[in-house]
């Protein structure tokens, strides 16, 4: 039987591992961390469990990627509806994003025509998705596929062109909505987290979803986001595979022209490792560190790439226990603070605040709540002053500390009275806990669709999933990328002496 090596138990990595183990595939997960998730992990620290990037997930729709995973799987997610979703706070109002988009219309009223041609255009958008959409393709059986989508979609995917090929700032030119500024903001805040990148760059058509979220529906997952990845753990074993911890993969191992293996680290003390040979490996990593793990093997075109491409964003974080019975009652779980109307954001300019849900008392000590703060941030300046000056470094992360806890204290007066814990964490902390480049994370900025990354390594046998390939970042964005990645080894790999599928199962989460 065919071995598949799944380097990474990130959302995409875990997703695609166990849709190729329930077709019969023998699949093993390698992970370098103790505990599954990557970036939609959470972690235990004094009695809290926090989650160390994503906090809210969409795409449970039906027809969203997880609802098509946890049907093909027969899983069910240990999801909670949020709503309202979150709370923008420009520094002028507050508007509460709510399925019906109720605050949104009675803000904006000059939006209206904008957002019904937003929820048109998503829809179909989320429909191509459902279909499978290898977007960009790269071989004929994707090109067909995509071709059969067209026509499935046929004729409204036509009116889709000039979404496609235009950015979010075009449309809301359209609509005479360019040069107002709250309204302008409003969208750019949502798009930078949703798209990482804001509408004077962000695609049309990809916008259009992004700005989906909260009539979609966001969920809050029981326990912290890593209830999504271990349910996963558990459909992968339930399926015959298997996920190994403290593997950290050092090395791809080509022979003319074709994997045929990884070499993985057990343990940080480990210094030979354990070579594990396989017929298909899936990297669940930044094209950076696939280059690094395929070494003096890896294709000119995929070094060329890590040369040329400009680096993503990072994240600052801010974990912290709270005391409850100090937040204001009935305080929506979720926030978003912009501090000036213009400008830059990022950089504490720009926060997204998730609070554990009252209800989940799994997540913090009696009396608290487990409360996560993160802001965009460049990498590259967190490095250099690593290096040059450690204490410079802390000094630095201190200062992030301060200017967020105070930007938070002006929505939440008192809020610094409640902490009872503080644990930052910078890019240098995500590249420690995720293996990723310089700590970049959430994918590449979504500008154009033509510059969108496929799978595709150079090698036959050996594909990127996760949030550098399209369409990007998100629990959902990896499943759809993942989704695709299992669906292309399948074409590339039958399975010899394989009768049928294994028959779904029901996975109860623990
Ligand atoms: C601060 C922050 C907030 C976010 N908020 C949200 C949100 O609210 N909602 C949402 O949907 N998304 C959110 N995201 C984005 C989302 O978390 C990511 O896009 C998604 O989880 C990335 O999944 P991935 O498949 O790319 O894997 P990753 O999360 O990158 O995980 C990769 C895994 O592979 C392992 N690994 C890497 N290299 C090796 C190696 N050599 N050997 C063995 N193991 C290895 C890592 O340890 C890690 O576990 C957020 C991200 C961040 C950072």
């Amino acid at each position: 039987m065919s071995n598949i090596i799944v380097i990474g138990s990130g959302i995409g990595g875990l997703t695609t591992a166990a849709l190729l183990a329930q077709q019969g595939y023998r699949v093993t997960v390698l992970e370098a961390q103790t505990y599954p998730g990557g970036c939609a992990s959470t972690f235990t620290h004094q009695g809290y469990r926090f989650e160390s990037g994503a906090t809210l997930a969409g795409g449970f729709q039906a027809d969203g990627p997880h609802a098509l995973v946890a049907q093909r799987l027969g899983i069910s997610w240990p999801i909670h509806r949020c709503d309202p979703a979150w709370v923008v706070h420009l520094p002028d109002r507050s508007i509460t994003l709510t399925s019906d988009y109720q605050d949104i219309l009675a803000q904006f009223p000059e939006g209206q025509a904008f957002w019904a041609e937003q929820q048109r255009v998503a829809d179909l958008g989320w429909a191509m998705a459902a279909d499978g959409l290898p977007w960009p393709p790269t071989n004929p059986a994707e090109l067909v596929q995509l071709a059969r989508i067209g026509l499935n979609h046929f004729p409204a995917d036509m009116r889709l062109a000039r979404y496609a090929l235009g950015t979010v700032r075009g449309w809301l030119a359209r609509h005479g909505l360019a040069h107002n500024t709250a309204f302008k903001r409003f969208i750019d805040a949502q798009l930078l987290i949703s798209a990482q990148t804001t509408a004077d760059h962000a695609n049309a058509l990809y916008g259009a979803t992004a700005l989906d979220l909260a009539r979609q529906g966001v969920q809050h997952v029981e326990g912290g986001i890593g209830g999504l990845a271990e349910t996963l753990v558990q459909a992968i074993k339930a399926y015959g595979g298997e996920v190994l911890y403290r593997r950290r993969v050092s090395q791809i191992k080509v022979e003319a022209g074709r994997v045929v293996g990884v070499q993985a680290m057990h343990g940080r003390h480990d210094t030979t490792g354990t070579f594990y040979p396989a017929d298909f490996v899936v990297a669940n990593v930044t094209p950076w560190s696939l280059d690094t793990l395929l070494g003096e093997d890896s294709p000119r075109r995929l070094r060329r790439e890590t040369h040329k491409r400009q680096a993503g964003w990072g994240a600052f974080a801010l974990h912290l226990g709270v005391k409850a019975d100090q937040l204001p009652q009935g305080i929506p779980d979720h926030h978003q603070i912009i501090t000036e109307m213009e400008g830059p954001l990022g950089e504490g300019r720009s926060l997204f605040i998730s609070m554990s849900p009252l209800w989940d008392s799994s997540r913090a000590p009696s009396g608290h709540r487990a409360v996560t703060i993160t802001t965009h941030t460049a990498v590259q300046p967190w490095w250099d002053v690593l290096a040059s000056d450690e204490a410079a470094y802390h000094a630095r992360k201190q200062a992030y500390t301060e200017r967020i806890l105070q930007t938070v204290e002006g929505m939440i007066a008192g809020f610094r009275d409640s902490l009872e814990l503080v644990l930052p964490g910078s890019p240098v902390t995500y590249q420690f806990y995720t293996e990723r480049h310089l700590g970049m994370v959430g994918g590449f900025p979504q500008q154009s669709l033509f510059t969108a990354r496929s799978p595709h390594t150079g090698l036959p046998n050996l594909r990127l999933v996760g949030d550098s390939i399209f369409p990007g970042q998100s629990t959902a964005g990896v499943t759809l990328g993942a989704m695709r990645v299992a669906q292309d080894i399948q074409r590339r790999l039958p399975i010899e002496g394989r009768q049928h599928e294994r028959s779904s199962l029901h996975v109860v989460p623990s």
